[in-house]
């Protein structure tokens, strides 16, 4: 049967001779693998359309679970995320996420939407440390693993004071916080940012300029609670990292836990 869907391209295997069979995200049919012939050959006519991150309408056969790629057009090639080495970085993370992290079954029309957005963010030249952050954020709240952020997720209270405990859900208050002694201290800002990345449209993202040590806590936050919700040891990430510590961000604010070992999270 002849199929027709837009998708972007989140992943590209090498197969057989010179062939690819690369994972498209849809915001209509969820992740779709299709096998793309002759797509490494050098004359291919659809080399571009099977790269990374390629936004492109695809039709392709398909009997079992793959397809074979019969005919498709770049809509948005996305080139700015393949020159620019720290946006290809973020934009590879971003991919890897939809691919790995994101069940079929989470990977909704509307999480198409923020991926798509983050991308364009990127290519944009958006603040890649923000747009990213938010982009794990949605992912979170796709897969079912959004932390509160509002109220203590262990006894509800809302009053302020709160700390943030990957292991117990999110914000934790000043009563519950013995309970995980290595809950962060985030500053108000940093509090104020979550629940924005919680609630906002990567699709409204506009400019955003944010201190590097509220970024720095922004990142530690969100790897924790990835890192013990999600659990995934994605590739892009160890990239990203030696990428980033170029940067040379400031340490976030931290508390040790009694015994003075630091929890690993960089
Ligand atoms: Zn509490």
């Amino acid at each position: 049967m002849l199929y027709r869907m837009e998708g972007i391209v989140i992943r590209g295997t090498d197969y057989g001779e010179g062939n690819k069979i690369i994972t498209i995200f849809t915001p209509s049919h969820g992740k779709q693998g299709i096998v793309v012939k002759g797509a490494r050959k050098p004359k291919s006519r659809y080399a571009s359309l099977a790269q990374l991150f390629t936004y492109g309408d695809f039709s392709f056969y398909k009997s079992g679970n793959l397809g074979s790629l019969n005919a498709g057009e770049i809509l948005e090639s996305y080139r700015e995320l393949r020159e620019n080495l720290d946006r290809s970085a973020y934009a590879a993370y971003a991919a890897e996420m939809c691919d790995r992290v994101v069940g079929e079954e989470d990977a909704s029309g509307y999480l198409f939407h923020q991926f798509k957005a983050c991308l364009t963010a990127l290519a944009e030249g958006k603040d890649p440390a923000i747009v990213i952050r938010i982009f794990e954020m949605k992912v979170v709240h796709a897969v079912g693993y959004a932390p509160m952020l509002d109220e203590c997720a262990a006894c509800g209270r809302t009053e302020g004071g709160f700390r943030f405990s990957a292991h117990l859900g999110g914000a934790i208050c000043e009563r519950c916080r013995h309970q995980d002694p290595g809950a962060l201290e985030l500053a108000p800002q940093t509090w104020k940012l979550l629940r924005i990345f919680s609630r906002i449209d990567l699709r409204q993202l506009g400019q955003i300029d944010v201190k590097p040590a509220i970024k720095a806590q922004l990142k530690t936050a969100m790897r924790r609670w990835m890192d013990h919700h999600l659990g995934m040891k994605l590739k892009s990430v160890h990239f990203l990292d030696q990428w980033e510590k170029l940067d040379e961000l400031p340490l976030p604010v931290r508390r040790s836990p009694p015994g003075g070992q630091e929890e690993q999270s960089e």
